[in-house]
């Protein structure tokens, strides 16, 4: 970190400043810290690095634009707020998608769907339109309890201030499903960014101050290179929810430290999931894809498939045709539309994934293809497409998230030995099936302990579709109607006499 502040560059891509109460700031102390383009490695520019004093103005603040204003019970107010969000960030769709590919290394063809165009369109929209229908209030009907005839009604309110604890891989997509969700029901909050992904954020911040009619206080952006502002959030009485996507440590972390306020969470962790090919699955195209569905983002997606499974009797010719389709993966510049697979997102990332390689050699797994950095890719966080058969689910390759484009093959003898070991996993996040049966397909996904499945390739994201994780892959589920409810508080009113 240096103390010079942030010269005007010129870089249009850049949005230094930290949005708190409505206006747009430098940090207390002029502290920056620099953005790394992972493709390049080249320093794209500061960003101002919040000090603890921002992140106490940026609470207090969403605390008194909850306690003082009317956002948490203005309904229309909110709807239209969210709306005319909605069409603002669509007016800077070009200017977010090259934020996103220059500080994410994101593909540019991933801004198409899941990066940013998927999230421009349904993840303010979905909560917005949501407001309109839910049951604010309902009627339990009347109770003659102690011999008091009373008339009972249910609330539903906003929690209060929540923060937004945002992770580097898809983060547009994650901060406006925070942001939707938790605005909609009448939250106000404090967003913190990744530190490797601070500029996509900054400008939400600032398009809401310059473009919106949601009050100052509303929301406030707080991007630093330190983890203990996040934590600053977790530990701090005046923030009610702490609405967190990243590791399964980090979310351990916040479970015990918000023990201490009793905050409320919703923590969208890690994941390991399996992807089981049964024996009459269409192996050539099936197997074929596998690449794909571990290498896209460099791997870097919580709900990627990282572990296929498929029968003993067939071995050989499966992991044939998966190296088949890892050969061809076509991965580099993030800026071409051709390419799947960019860089990780930083130096600490490769160095961590390529340790990952190194353990799953030593714990003697058959490296069939990749495993080191790509010789033409000299500059950028490049690690090859990887593949790794003879793999137990003992290992540590096969049980721990590497967050890199690396996929483990495991065989199983029967279909419920391929459950077994798909099952035998401390996460839960998600997992698919192919197989030429759906019928099958449902009762396999009816077996596996995931937030989410996928049948033949189905896909079950969707700001309409819950989303979240059994055991270690976190707590309460963020969109759809349960990501609705999960931001609501629960009142019960009894009186006597008439309403
Ligand atoms: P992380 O979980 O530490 O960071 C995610 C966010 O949490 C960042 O905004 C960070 O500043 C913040 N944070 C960190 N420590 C905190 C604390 N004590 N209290 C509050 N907030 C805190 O993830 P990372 O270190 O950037 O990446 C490490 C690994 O995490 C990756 O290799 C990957 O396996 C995993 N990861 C998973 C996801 C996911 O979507 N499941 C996303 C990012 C990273």
């Amino acid at each position: 970190m240096t103390t010079t502040g942030c010269a005007p560059t010129g870089n249009i891509l850049a949005e230094p400043r930290l949005t708190i109460d409505g206006k747009l700031v430098p940090s207390a102390d002029d502290g920056v810290f620099a953005n790394v383009n992972p493709a390049t490695e080249e320093v794209i520019g500061q960003t101002y690095d919040a000090t603890a004093y921002d992140m106490d103005r940026a609470i207090a603040a969403a605390r008194r634009a909850f306690d003082e204003t009317s956002w948490s019970t203005g309904h229309a107010f909110r709807k239209r707020c969210l709306l005319q969000l909605h069409e603002a960030l669509g007016n800077h769709r070009e200017l977010l998608r090259s934020v996103v590919v220059a500080e994410a290394g994101a593909p540019v063809v991933l801004t198409r769907t899941m990066q940013l165009d998927t999230p421009l369109s349904e993840n303010l929209r979905w909560p917005a339109e949501m407001i309109d229908t839910f049951a604010w209030e309902r009627d339990i009907g009347d109770s003659d309890l102690f011999g008091v005839h009373s008339w009972r009604r249910v609330l539903k309110e906003p929690v209060g201030v929540v923060g937004l604890i945002i992770p580097w891989n898809f983060p547009v997509e994650t901060t406006l499903n925070k942001l939707g969700f938790a605005l909609a029901t009448g939250n106000t909050v404090v967003v913190k960014p990744a530190p490797d992904t601070p500029w996509n954020a900054t400008h939400i911040g600032r398009i809401i101050a310059e473009e919106t009619d949601i009050p100052p206080g509303v929301v406030n952006v707080v991007p630093s290179a330190d983890h203990l502002r996040g934590e600053q959030l977790v530990d701090d009485p005046r923030v009610d929810m702490i609405s967190f996507t990243g590791s399964t440590a980090t979310g351990r972390r916040i479970q015990e430290r918000g023990a201490a306020t009793s905050k409320r969470l919703l923590l969208e962790l890690g994941g390991k999931s399996a992807h089981i090919v049964l024996d009459d699955a269409d192996f050539p195209s099936v197997l074929g894809r596998c690449a794909f569905s571990t290498c896209v983002h460099s791997g870097q997606g919580c709900a990627l498939l990282s572990r296929v499974l498929v029968p003993r009797s067939r071995y050989e010719e499966a992991v044939e045709l998966i190296a088949a389709g890892f050969a061809r993966v076509p991965y580099g510049d993030p800026t071409d539309p051709a390419h799947i697979q960019g860089p990780l997102v930083s130096a600490r990332q490769r160095v961590r994934v390529l340790d990952y390689i190194r353990v799953g050699r030593e714990e003697g797994a058959w490296l069939v293809l990749g495993g080191g950095r790509p010789a033409h890719l000299p500059r950028g966080y490049y690690v090859e497409p990887t593949l790794f058969a003879d793999v137990t689910t003992e290992m540590r390759i096969a049980q721990e998230e590497i967050f890199g484009p690396v996929l483990t093959v495991l065989s199983y003898e029967d279909e419920d030995d391929a459950v077994r070991i798909a099952n035998d996993s401390p996460y839960g996040l998600s997992g698919a099936v192919s197989t030429a049966s759906n019928e099958r397909g449902m009762a396999i996904a009816r077996r596996i302990r995931t937030g989410s499945f996928s049948v033949n390739g189905g896909v079950f994201h969707g700001a309409d579709a819950p989303y979240g994780g059994y055991k270690a892959s976190g707590l309460g589920r963020q969109t759809g109607p349960e990501g609705f409810e999960i931001h609501l508080e629960t009142k019960t009113v009894a009186g006597t006499g008439t309403l």
